[in-house]
């Protein structure tokens, strides 16, 4: 079988050229001819910056149309897209550029004075061109590429860095097709799909929406970032029939919703980044707001499990079953599969799981084993087969002998009235070893410890009562805005 495929913006553009490939909010819409266009003859000008096969480009923009030209445009010159997250330190966006050997730097215009500090930072000095310098420069004659080989890599995005230091992800244009074809297998495709790009492109949940809509012709509509009012104008009013959330948003969303109903059209609000509290899900539920949860990470080109809503109500709290081409395992420290209900990692494998993370053999050598990816997720399966995950293996706290999860905690908390956020993690404890305490962001100042642990005694066992509470202005959270528990301790009171 061959690995090569027609470029998939030629195909798309000789396809269904006049479809809208992004519609975005006061602007002009884009269709796909458009696209094509300017992304060919980008390619050519960033072929006089020296741009060509296997050249890695640092990409650092918000959410724009320019942004997305400038990613087809890389595809055609065969290099590699470094997706860099704008809410980064210098200090970290430096060590990515670093570490992913970018060659030269590709800026939003915005963004060019915050990345010339950056890249004067480097060790070694690399050239940073504003996406309109590149427009600037002359078209050069180059063979662009017509085909692409599933097997090259496309783009390197680094994880969040919510447990340890960030990795950089490679995925291949094979990975990247695999998540689009998983993903439509699962959620069907309609003729009439917009899909709502709200999450930031340059993480694999925002990403693979761009290139669904290349792949399936599919328009997207995309806003530079959230904004619970354009979302919602955009699921009441603009046809979008798919969006892409994490918690947050969902949250906003839900209390932005009030008695109102989203049309019928609007078809799967597909919620994934992190744990779902049940809390929300049940909100959600009750608005008739068709959540599908689903589980996935950079490493596996986003989606790799998901929940439909049929299920939704009595599997609640479940991220589904794997997409049709992935499987999953639960594997306990001895390397054995775990039987229904019984907790251990989760084990991933599918054509939409990276081969690897660039340059970090250590990480790749804990990580891969026989084909299989270790996500470092502690989950289980329930007698169906649909996955529960628990939370993070890292973040197991062990007290007196008993396993405790932060998330099974921070849910709980979450649920009462007047906590606004909630983040567990441990301390150490003479008699048993760890215990669990909570630090908690009120929407409610009066708020009390004894109203919060009275709570607690009601819904949870006494073990995982966390044994001291702080109330704090905010948490610790990374550039992905993810709990970072194991700073969660810095908060505690000297
Ligand atoms: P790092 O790997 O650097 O510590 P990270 O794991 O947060 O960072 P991402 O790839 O952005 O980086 O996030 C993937 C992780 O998000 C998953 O491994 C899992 O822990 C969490 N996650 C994703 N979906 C879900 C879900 N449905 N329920 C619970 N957790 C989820
Ligand atoms: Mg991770």
């Amino acid at each position: 079988m061959t690995n090569m495929m027609p470029h998939w913006l030629d195909k798309r553009a000789d396809l269904t050229p006049n479809h809208i490939a992004i519609q975005q909010p006061f602007k002009d819409p884009i269709t796909f001819i458009e696209l094509k266009t300017k992304a060919k003859s980008l390619a050519k000008r960033l072929s006089s910056a020296g741009v060509s096969l296997g050249s890695r480009v640092g990409v650092y923009s918000p959410n724009s149309a320019e942004m997305v030209v400038v990613l087809h445009s890389l595809s055609y010159l065969g290099a590699v897209a470094v997706l860099i997250n704008t809410r980064l330190s210098t200090s970290e966006v430096s060590h990515q550029l670093t570490d992913a050997n970018v060659s030269l730097l590709l800026t939003s215009d915005e963004a060019s004075g915050a990345c010339q500090s950056i890249v004067q930072s480097l060790a070694s000095p690399i050239s940073l061109y504003s996406f309109s310098d590149v427009w600037r420069l002359g078209e050069k004659e180059t063979n662009l590429r017509t085909e692409i080989d599933l097997n090259a890599p496309f783009t390197i995005i680094y994880t969040s860095g919510t447990t340890g230091f960030p990795k950089g992800v490679v995925h291949t244009y094979g990975n990247h097709w695999w998540s689009a074809i998983s993903s439509a297998l699962n959620l069907g495709l309609d003729v009439n799909e917009k899909w709502l790009a709200a999450l930031p492109l340059f993480h694999v949940g925002g990403l693979s929406i761009l290139l669904k809509s290349c792949i399936y012709g599919m328009t997207v509509y995309l806003l530079e970032k959230f904004d619970v009012e354009a979302v919602h104008h955009a699921i009441m009013n603009e046809g979008v029939t798919i969006a892409s959330v994490v918690s947050v948003m969902l949250d906003r969303l839900l209390q932005w919703l009030q008695s109102e109903y989203y049309p019928s059209t609007f078809r799967c609000m597909l919620l994934g980044g992190g744990p779902a509290p049940k809390p929300l899900l049940e909100r959600a539920a009750q608005a008739n707001v068709p959540v599908f949860q689903t589980y996935g990470m950079t490493e596996t080109s986003s989606q790799i499990a998901t929940l439909s809503p049929n299920n939704a109500l009595d599997k609640l709290g479940s991220a589904g079953k794997a997409l049709f081409p992935a499987q999953l395992k639960i594997i306990n420290e001895n390397g054995n599969e775990q039987p229904a209900f019984v907790y251990g990692e989760i084990y991933v494998k599918g054509p939409m799981v990276t081969n690897g993370y660039f340059h970090n053999e250590d990480a790749n050598k804990r990580s891969f084993h026989n084909g299989w990816l270790a996500t470092g997720d502690i989950g289980y399966f329930d007698e169906d087969g649909f996955l529960y995950v628990v939370d993070r293996r890292k973040d197991l706290i062990i007290s007196g002998g008993e396993n405790i999860y932060p998330a099974e905690i921070e849910s709980v908390l979450l649920g009462m009235e007047g906590v606004e956020e909630a983040g567990v993690t441990k301390k150490a404890d003479e008699k048993w070893g760890s215990v669990p305490i909570a630090f908690l962001v009120r929407s409610d100042t009066k708020l009390t410890e004894e109203q919060v642990l009275a709570f607690c005694h009601a819904k949870l066992a006494n073990y995982k009562i966390p044994k001291e509470i702080y109330f704090v202005d905010t948490l610790p959270r990374n550039a992905s805005n993810k709990l970072v528990r194991h700073k969660l301790t810095r908060f505690i009171p000297k």
